[in-house]
């Protein structure tokens, strides 16, 4: 027996045929969504390749034509290594969009694969721990495209007003490999620096890190710019600005008074007259976190910050800066300040592995409140750690792991909680010996101008504090919860009664803030607890300036 197929109803056709759109397009805008916001397949860092573990770079030699027009670039660049494990053959990332024309192993054409992003080049002989060699790739083609700088990277077309070019490119969450070949891991510097020789049309003006050693015009009508970066320099790090810039001079005097560095704000002309106005708080900046940090940890290179088509990023000497020239309420402007302190914190002091990033940004979104505790006074300072405090995501630990690729080690949390963090280690260690700390970080030989770790740091603050507080970044960055604490009180005599506040791991023992009356004091919390007599039924506030990161009380 066959149903009986009566056609249905129109009306309930055409709702059935709505329902089914608005499905679809749900389902598109979700796509979209995923797309849009996804980390990238390029992501740097992770675990470290055993060919890639296999050698140590010392130098870089970079030369890339960037061509606007066509949105295309062409380039070459020479690696130069020490060999740390025996090799037999040669790893390094460049992405699969750029075509590698040609490779040279120590000046001798070398044959190669370029897949899923690597490159590997054969070796004529294997090469043995402690020989240097260099491999130079030339490459060309179009690169990604980045649909939302900084967060997702490759290059930024844009333009300037009246038309212009307006190049830049970032490359943190990927590397520098979208772009350029490289050894694309954060434990990794060229010590011996790196060169790059930057090709624009010669009606731009084409900026990237390093001094600018020379220039010459071409006789195709570009412009090649010659730089030397004469410190170690991260890979993501590396970057070019390519626009009708003009220059915005003023003068840095040093955290003693003694230098005369002249240092350039790169400006669109549209921009010129806010940037001005900007820029001549640029010294004061420098100087308020090179008394704090050391001084400019890049003086023979420079200290240059170019107009970027995207919101910014700490690229080493040539700082991108794409806000609106506005002061926050404390007076200052809070991205060139953040990208500014990133030059000690991230580019100075690098993290080797991304599961460590909060270094760069704890102590980078820090260096914001220091400025202001340091221009505005401490209750301004207090009133800017407040801030962060609403936003907290507390979803994951702060150092979620070793071997992490920076999209991974990417949470919101690393800022805002990283900076809290500092905060409430200040508040444990006292200023004297918590601003020494945080200078020994920045200048000791063991981690300026290297890599560093988290591990490091905290056996630097057991150091300075003469016992180690594990227990405190147990808390604070290997958990994703606050530490919370509770209050007890007991009647006494007389009309007094002891306040008990015990934190709920008792192994946890950063002291409280309490308000007693007019007074506030510090309660120790040794054992996790601590306790105060107040007369009985008198109001006892915790920590009322909030300098103890913690959830607000469980009872
Ligand atoms: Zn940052």
């Amino acid at each position: 027996m066959f149903a009986n197929r009566r056609p249905l109803p129109r009306w309930l056709r055409w709702t059935l045929y709505g329902l089914g759109a608005f499905v679809l397009l749900l389902v598109g805008a979700g796509l979209f969504l995923r797309w849009y916001f996804s980390t990238d397949d390029l992501d740097s860092g992770g675990p470290l390749r055993p060919q890639q573990a296999a050698y140590d770079v010392k130098r870089y030699d970079l030369a890339v034509a960037v061509d606007p027009a066509t949105k295309t670039i062409r380039g070459s660049n020479r690696a130069t290594v020490v060999v740390t494990a025996p090799l037999d053959r040669f790893e390094i990332q460049l992405d699969g969009r750029l075509k590698v024309e040609r490779a040279a192993v120590d000046d001798a054409a070398a044959t190669f694969v370029h897949e899923d992003g690597l490159v590997t080049v054969a070796l004529a002989t294997s090469w043995q721990i402690g020989e240097r060699h260099a491999v130079a790739l030339d490459y060309a083609g179009t690169p990604k495209v980045s649909r939302r700088p900084p967060w997702n990277d490759g290059f930024v077309w844009k333009t300037t007003g009246d038309g212009r070019p307006w190049v830049g490119v970032t490359g943190q969450g990927d590397g520098g490999d979208d772009w350029w070949p490289c050894k694309d891991h954060p434990s990794d510097e060229p010590d011996e620096g790196m060169s790059i020789a930057l090709t624009v049309p010669g009606d731009l003006v084409g900026l990237t890190n390093g001094k600018r050693v020379s220039e010459e015009k071409n006789a195709d009508g570009t412009v090649t710019s010659h730089w030397e970066v004469t410190y170690p320099i991260n890979n993501y790090l590396v970057t070019v600005n390519i626009a009708p810039y003009v220059p915005i001079e003023e003068s840095y005097k040093g955290v003693d008074g003694t230098l005369d560095e002249k240092i350039i704000f790169w400006a669109l002309p549209e921009h010129e007259e806010k940037a001005r106005v900007m820029w001549k708080k640029a010294p004061k900046m420098l100087e308020v976190l090179g008394k704090r940090f050391g001084e400019y940890p890049f003086l023979r290179d420079k200290y240059w910050v170019a107009d970027a088509p995207y919101l910014g990023m700490e690229h080493q000497t040539i700082v991108a800066y794409g806000a609106d020239f506005e002061d926050n309420k404390f007076g200052f402007d809070s991205l060139l300040l953040h990208e500014t302190a990133h030059e000690w914190w991230g580019n100075k002091i690098t993290a080797a592995d991304w599961g460590d990033f909060w270094i760069h940004e704890g102590f980078g979104t820090y260096a914001e409140a220091i400025y202001v505790n340091d221009t505005l006074g401490v209750e301004k300072y207090l009133e800017y750690m407040r801030r962060p405090r609403k936003h907290l995501g507390n979803k994951k630990p702060i150092v979620q792991g070793h071997d992490l690729t920076a999209g991974a080690a990417y949470i919101g949390d690393i800022y805002g909680k990283g900076s809290l963090v500092l905060h409430s280690l200040r508040y444990l260690a006292g200023d004297d010996v918590f601003f020494r700390i945080v200078k020994r970080f920045a200048t000791d030989e063991r981690y300026a101008y290297r890599l560093t770790s988290t591990s490091a740091f905290e056996a630097l603050v057991a150091e300075e504090l003469g016992h180690p507080i594990p227990w405190f970044w147990k808390q604070y960055l290997y958990t994703a919860a606050l530490p919370r604490w509770h209050e007890e009180r007991v009647a006494g005599d007389n009309g007094r009664e002891r306040v008990t506040l015990s934190w709920d791991d008792p192994a946890f023992e950063v002291p409280l803030p309490v308000k007693v009356g007019d007074e506030i004091r510090r309660l120790e919390m040794t054992g996790g607890k601590g306790s105060v007599e107040v007369a009985t039924g008198a109001a006892v506030e915790v920590d009322p300036q909030g300098w103890v990161l913690a959830e607000t009380p469980a009872n």
